[in-house]
């Protein structure tokens, strides 16, 4: 049966180990694109994740390998993100297989997010196949490496393949070994049909795309179909596979990972998780689904002509679509008029939110500084939670500032653990514990606030690791805590969407860093503009910008025509991204330059 002859697995492990390279070569070795089409992290299909070098997205495709036991064989690889803010696209899709490929860098070792996310497809049940990969590099200890997957994660790496992306060692061994380790799936042909949506996307033509696991039964062209949480019913159009590109099935049965169009033009019915089964012959229940992904960070997304906002929400819904763990809602600001107030699972996270509103839907936007929720009790009795600084209730009315706590796992070598540490504490953090994973690795745990991990950590961890630290966080309850809202005054009007929240003993400092740097990023005008920081109505921060002068406006003089329309092609993007807040005109960084925090 084909069935039989069916492999699903993913691909995990910590960022630049080297899956997409991987997938790259097992799309070469298998033929599935042409040497001519093939071109490097072939699955990352968005500019975005090019440019970058980064998974954002998972991606799905079929190809056929001819084994040394001479059956050619079904694959469906799924390729997924590394990065902390993406694990919610990694869960998703090893919820679709019944084996990982689990990449280790071999000069690296395992790191935090190696441990993260093989512990994920370990909770699923899945067969685990180790892989070492770039033993190409002159630093490569491929056999340190085997220890330490022993040691620290508890697998079985006797048969570790041993492989190089770049030249191609080890991929077909790893080919061999998918084939005999990892199972074949094994659903019920003639069940119901039951298949788990594990990610959608719009399409103008087609309406929404689902890419799905069937689990059981089988679904073609024609049968009327049941989304079982929203109860919406469509015909299905098509169903195919991306070889990567797509290509249209007769059918496809328990086992198949591909995707379903059925003219979905409603967005809202279909989600992330949810069970397509037939509307004559429905399962009895859905399948299982997925966690719930709760935001951490949220922040203010405003167009920069406010007519655009109709268009705002309409790309912020289409985005969902493919992107299950955004969320937004209407807001206003006095400032910045109306805009949403969007969820985003870490900064990472906004920052390709953003990205992708503006290049995917030609959105320009002003993006205020992220926040957490703070959960502030008042002094009736009330509970409210607080996402947005400006919203702060009145501190005569606050009895408490509960903010959201991390446990923090920094894995790192021995002789960093004291510029760790350091860190940690002056991010407010507080020691745990620290274990030892091998002779010369630690954890250390940290009970850290939220907010003090999501902005610049990360970059300060690495900074002062020399690269080697690696960080994995989970939400863990609130604590009371002393913090203050402070409010900026720009020309004496208060702009809501600059204020930020800031514990006491830090207040002063940030409050004085933060008006010298919006003095930097916002333009002289023929007036001066004082800038102030204040908590209530104490002032504890101010400074000026001066007027400009008459020959400071003179006409920009240079001779070289390349170098003016550069020069008028910045101003005018500079512009673009430039909001006027009363009568000051505020560009775009001045909104973020409250997170910097040195
Ligand atoms: P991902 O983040 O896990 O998808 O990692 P990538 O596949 O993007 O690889 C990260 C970097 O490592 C890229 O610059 C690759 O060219 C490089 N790389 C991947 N595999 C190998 C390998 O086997 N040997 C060497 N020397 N470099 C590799
Ligand atoms: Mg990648």
């Amino acid at each position: 049966a084909r069935q039989a002859k069916i492999r699903n697995f993913s691909i995990v492990a910590h960022i630049d180990h080297g899956k997409s390279t991987i997938a790259d070569r097992i799309l070469e070795l298998t033929e599935t694109v042409s040497k001519r089409e093939m071109q490097a992290q072939l699955l990352d299909s968005m500019d975005l994740e090019r440019e970058r070098g980064i998974t954002i997205k998972l991606n799905a495709v079929e190809l056929h390998y001819t084994a040394k036991d001479g059956e050619t064989y079904i694959f469906h690889l799924i390729d997924t993100p590394g990065h902390v803010d993406f694990s919610y696209e990694v869960s998703r899709s090893l919820a679709a297989c019944e084996g990982a490929i689990l990449v280790v860098d071999a000069s690296q070792g395992v790191e935090a997010q190696t441990l993260a996310n093989v512990y994920l497809a370990l909770d699923d049940d899945l067969e685990i196949v180790p892989v070492i990969n770039k033993i190409d590099l002159p630093s490569a200890q491929p056999e340190v490496v085997r220890q330490e997957i022993e040691d620290v994660i508890g697998l079985d790496a006797s048969e570790a393949v041993l492989a190089s992306a770049k030249t191609g060692i080890g991929i077909e061994e790893m080919l061999e070994q998918i084939v005999h380790n990892i199972p074949a799936p094994d659903g019920d042909l003639t069940a119901p049909l039951k298949a788990l949506i594990f990610d959608s996307v719009y399409d103008d033509y087609r309406g929404v795309v689902l890419s799905m696991r069937v689990v059981e039964g089988v679904v073609k062209p024609g049968d009327k179909i049941r989304l079982m949480n929203s109860g919406a019913e469509y015909e299905v159009v098509e169903v195919g596979v991306n070889s990567p590109k797509p290509i249209k099935r007769d059918y496809l049965m328990a086992g198949d990972v591909g995707y379903l169009t059925a003219s979905i033009k409603d967005i809202q019915d279909t989600r992330v998780g949810d069970t397509v089964t037939h509307a004559d012959n429905p399962a009895e229940k859905p399948l299982a689904g997925y966690r719930e992904m709760h935001p951490m960070v949220f922040s203010g997304l405003y167009p920069t002509d406010n007519a655009k906002y109709n268009d705002l929400r309409e790309a912020l819904e289409k985005l969902q679509l493919n992107d299950a763990a955004l969320e937004f809602e209407p807001e206003t600001s006095q400032a910045l008029g109306f805009g949403f107030r969007c969820g985003f699972l870490g900064m990472l996270h906004m920052d390709v939110v953003q990205e992708r509103l503006e290049r995917e839907f030609n959105m320009d936007l002003i993006t205020t500084a992220p926040s957490v929720t703070y959960n502030v009790e008042l002094t009736d009795g009330q509970m409210v939670d607080v996402s947005n600084p400006s919203q702060m209730p009145e501190v005569s009315t606050i009895k408490e500032i509960n903010e959201p706590y991390v446990k923090a796992t920094i894995m790192v070598p021995n002789d960093y653990v004291g510029a760790v540490m350091d860190l940690c504490q002056r991010k407010r953090g507080t020691f745990i514990t620290m274990e030892y994973l091998d002779d010369y690795r630690v954890n250390v745990i940290y009970d850290m606030p939220l907010s003090e991990i999501i902005f610049d950590f990360f970059d300060k961890l690495k900074s002062g690791t020399k690269g080697y630290a690696s960080l994995d966080y989970e939400l863990d309850g609130t604590r009371p805590s002393d913090l203050v809202k402070i409010d900026i005054l720009l020309n004496g009007d208060k702009v809501d969407a600059l204020s930020f929240i800031a514990h006491r003993d830090f207040a002063q400092e940030r409050a004085r860093t933060i008006v010298v740097r919006l003095k930097d990023v916002i333009p002289r005008q023929n007036f001066e503009i004082p800038i102030q920081a204040a908590i209530g109505a104490k002032i504890i921060a101010r400074t000026n910008i001066k007027a400009y002068r008459k020959d400071v406006t003179a006409r920009i003089h240079t001779g070289d025509p390349d170098r003016r329309a550069k020069l008028l092609d910045k101003q005018k993007r500079g512009k673009k991204r430039m909001k006027s807040v009363g009568t000051v005109d505020v560009p775009q960084d001045a909104f973020m330059a409250v997170l910097k925090t040195d």
